[in-house]
């Protein structure tokens, strides 16, 4: 099969890949569609860790076309989405409920092969079985989706809250939706892009600020009246975060959900986070959320058809990791050959 096999160095190159024997409780999947997320960006730029050489691509779905072992539970033809997060079980972290700081955690597409390829060998564990109607492509959101839930647990929203969402990609408009469900009665979207501004509103965002705006910080202090209850920070960097923590009202809670580039470091000015009693969290991977984002899509209670900006095919993938600068993207999907482009 055809597979695009990082080896580093910013040199990813699609090739022939000679698939292993599938093991004992392993599933092989016809890749469907595969989410092209920052996390994919940063391992191409060396900015996050990886198994090398390794195919990229955590964000999948697909058709399984062949099965290890006879499975009550799958059969050849069922369409599953792919949790990439493969947790132990034994270690300390793992038995006290704590999967995601797992001490011997694998993820496909970061340590183990993923979804950049015709095909994958999953284990069984890792697949959550679809509609036999379902659109594969929007299946894919679930792993992206998934850890957006975990976000939204610590944000812990109560009917009536203003909370502010800094980012409109992919990640940050899943978050007004999944805020709107929460119940706030006031959402306010911060996101220099025209486009993903629009397609905020258009998914629940009450107001949407640029920004680049001067008066920024003022504008916000006059929609939430002093008083906004939780930030969500959807960008990961430095200058994002600390914006966060300077929006973050008096008692609210600041959700640092982007992923910052490894060597960023912010300074937090000690009496000014004692005097609001800041809650700061961050959040880490998807423990025990994937199987309610795959009900949420399911259900049509997110919509992220809207959030897919381009498609592309395997043959694509070094160009587009090589020279991609298109800011207005929200979501790239990789999409098997015989597959029709939205
Ligand atoms: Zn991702
Ligand atoms: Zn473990």
């Amino acid at each position: 099969m055809l597979a695009a096999i990082f080896h580093g160095n910013k040199k990813i190159e699609v090739c022939d890949y000679t698939l292993p024997i599938l093991g004992t409780n392993e599933l092989l999947i016809k890749v469907d569609s595969c989410g092209i997320c920052g996390t994919d960006r940063h391992i191409f730029s060396g900015s996050a860790a990886s198994s090398i050489p390794i195919i990229l691509g955590h964000e999948y779905s697909g058709t399984i076309v062949d099965l290890a072992n006879r499975s009550a539970r799958f059969k050849i033809g069922d369409k599953v989405a792919i949790d990439p997060n493969i947790y132990c079980g034994y270690c300390s972290y793992c038995k006290k409920g704590n999967i995601n700081f797992c001490e011997n955690l694998n993820a496909l597409g970061v340590t183990l092969n993923g979804g950049f390829a015709e095909h994958s060998i999953i284990p069984s564990s890792q697949a959550y079985i679809l509609p036999d109607d379902f659109d594969l492509s929007i299946a894919s959101f679930s792993e992206p989706l998934s850890c957006c839930l975990r976000g939204i647990e610590h944000a812990d929203i109560k009917p009536g809250n203003t909370v502010v969402i800094i980012g409109g990609g992919s990640i940050g408009l899943m978050m007004v939706q999944l805020v709107k469900i929460r119940g706030a009665s006031k959402i306010v979207l911060i996101e220099p892009d025209h486009s993903k501004q629009l397609l905020g509103v258009e998914l629940g965002a009450d107001f949407v600020l640029d920004s680049n705006e001067e008066k920024l910080f003022e504008h916000i202090d006059d929609l939430s009246n002093r008083h906004v209850d939780v930030v969500i920070e959807c960008v990961g960097n430095k200058s994002t975060i600390e914006d966060a923590i300077k929006i973050a009202g008096k008692g609210s809670k600041v959700i640092i959900f982007g992923l910052a580039p490894k060597d960023q470091n912010i300074s937090l000015n000690l009496q000014y986070i004692f005097l609001k009693e800041l809650k700061i969290y961050n959040s880490y991977l998807n423990p025990f959320t994937f199987q309610s984002a795959v009900d949420l899509l399911v259900n049509k209670k997110i919509e992220v058809r809207k959030l897919i900006s381009q498609q592309i095919h395997l043959k694509d993938i070094p160009d587009f990791f090589s020279n991609h600068t298109n800011s207005s993207n929200i979501k790239v999907q990789l999409i098997n050959n015989q597959k029709e482009k939205l």
